[in-house]
């Protein structure tokens, strides 16, 4: 920091997702000027929300299972709490079974204990235990989450060494000790499924998410899941964030290894004192840090990636079924319809209400798919007739590919982030703080163990608590 250049003392933060504007605000609160470059036209990234045809839709996101972990973030960030209501969600899940039976969560564990006892006796206590073990083993680890990089001593100050097993297995050796029916494991597992990733290779912190919910509950944020990036970037800006938009970085320029700058496609070079980067992790690496070592990259590239499918957005008109995602298995994937209009009933036009068809997809398949493929996928899941229980009439007002979000979210490879498997937890996610560019800090859903939006907003608050450490606020800034 000793350099004259009236630039130098900026911070350059890559990417207004939830993880940029969480290390933005972070680091503007400190005192750093931060000057955050976008690509898009707006902020929020696969959180933001859009519009089509007069209704309002979330992009990706549909629904809040970690509220605790967004509340820290919201605390660190100095964004007072309730200053995003949520609406609890009582009837959260319906799993519709290839063979055509039906498994339902609801938030209270003894209704849901309850429907599962009456179709495999003795599940309902079994699941019970579960629940409670796994609430247990989750209070246990949360503290780590808090961590940028839990190391030994941390494990051992938190008193977590007994859960450490716990978290190098996977889920479908923790659902086995459960010795639950097939069919409920399988329900239990559905959000592996939507990361496209069998359960023997899903890290066991999955088998948390009917503890968070059943537990702290799940929510929609009032507003829609947009609502959390929308109070971000307010906040990102009155702490004198400076936003560009349509403003994509091409390249980060790190000579001899240590960050100097940022240059954008348009040409112009942007010098900086550090460069966090909530673009996606491996592509930070492979496709920006200029002359990054050949052999790193290609461990980088290595790395299994997910997808965000493909999506319908629909109004849909006439009385559905209360749950509020109802998922159709299909194989080691599924199929998801989301209906906000449930709990937001604001959302409606006269009697149509939003409603999004969710496909997951691995990201070998959908890239041998292919956008062609895909959209006849997209044809194939409208004309079942699982999801149109209750619907009179609907209208697509708008779908998307894996490569269309590629192309409108600036993916890496048309893909969100690497898929947190238990091997991975094992190695360690992408570090916020490089390990080979001085300078260069990592934050968002590639460096966090789980890639729900509470984990973007916590890896802000920690990718810009190292970079605060290594480089402290120069007070003649
Ligand atoms: C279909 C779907 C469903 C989901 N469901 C849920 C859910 O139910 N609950 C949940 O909690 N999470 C869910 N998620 C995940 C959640 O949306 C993401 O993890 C989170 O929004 C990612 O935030 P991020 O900050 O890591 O990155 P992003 O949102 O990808 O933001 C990165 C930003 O950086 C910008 N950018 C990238 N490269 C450049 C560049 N070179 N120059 C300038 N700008 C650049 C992009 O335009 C973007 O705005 C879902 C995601 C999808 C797609």
């Amino acid at each position: 920091m000793t350099s004259q250049n009236p630039t130098a003392n900026k911070i350059i933060v890559i990417g207004a997702g939830v993880g940029g504007l969480s290390a933005a605000i972070r680091l503007a609160r400190q005192g750093y000027a931060v000057q955050l470059l976008e690509a898009r036209a707006q902020a929020g990234g696969l959180a933001s929300g859009f519009t089509a045809e007069g209704f309002t839709f979330d992009a990706g996101p549909y629904i809040l299972l970690d509220k605790p972990g967004l509340e820290w973030a919201f605390n660190e960030l100095g964004i007072a709490a309730g200053a995003l209501p949520f609406t609890p969600i009582e009837h959260v899940y319906h799993v519709l079974h290839e063979d055509g039976t039906a498994t339902a969560f609801d938030r209270s564990l003894d209704t849901t204990a309850a429907g599962f006892e009456a179709r495999y006796p003795g599940s309902g206590e079994r699941y019970k235990a579960f629940v409670i073990k796994m609430m247990a083993v989750h209070a246990n680890v949360q503290p780590l989450t808090f961590h940028s990089h839990p190391g030994v001593w941390d494990v051992l100050r938190n008193g977590s060494l007994s859960s450490v097993p716990f978290m190098l297995s996977s889920l479908a050796s923790v659902l086995d000790k459960a010795a639950l029916p097939p069919e409920l494991q399988e329900s239990i597992g559905i959000w592996t499924h939507i990361a496209g990733q069998p359960m023997t290779q899903a890290p066991a912190p999955m088998a948390f998410v009917p503890g968070l919910f059943h537990g702290v509950g799940a929510y929609y944020p009032q507003g829609g899941m947009r609502a959390v990036a929308e109070l971000l970037t307010a906040t990102a800006l009155k702490e004198g964030v400076d936003i560009q938009y349509n403003t994509k970085v091409k390249a980060i320029q790190a000579p001899g290894g240590r960050v100097a700058g940022v240059t954008t496609v348009a040409g112009e070079f942007w010098p900086a004192a550090a460069v966090m980067s909530d673009s996606s992790g491996i592509g930070t690496y492979v496709e920006l840090v200029e002359d990054f070592p050949t052999p790193e990259k290609e461990k980088l590239q290595q790395l299994p990636l997910q997808s965000p499918g493909t999506c319908a957005y629909l109004a849909v008109r006439g009385r559905q079924p209360p749950y509020y995602i109802r998922f159709k298995l299909r194989g080691a994937g599924c199929t998801a319809f989301v209906q906000p209009g449930l709990l937001a009933p604001e959302l409606a036009q006269e009697d149509w209400f939003p409603a999004r068809l969710i496909s997951p997809l691995a990201h070998a398949e959908a890239e041998a798919l292919g956008p062609e493929g895909q959209s006849q996928l997209i044809d194939q899941q409208l004309a079942e007739t699982w999801w149109q229980e209750g619907i009179i009439e609907y209208k697509v007002l708008h779908r998307r590919t894996t490569f269309e979000w590629g192309r409108d979210y600036n993916l890496y490879r048309d893909s969100m982030n690497p898929v947190m498997t238990s091997r991975l937890m094992l190695k360690g996610r992408l570090a916020h703080r490089s390990p080979t560019v001085k300078g260069l800090y990592l934050t968002g859903s590639s460096t966090h163990p789980g890639q729900w939006v509470s984990f973007c907003a916590i890896a802000g608050v920690l990718a810009a608590d190292c970079l605060a450490h290594d480089l402290p606020v120069p007070h003649a800034a």
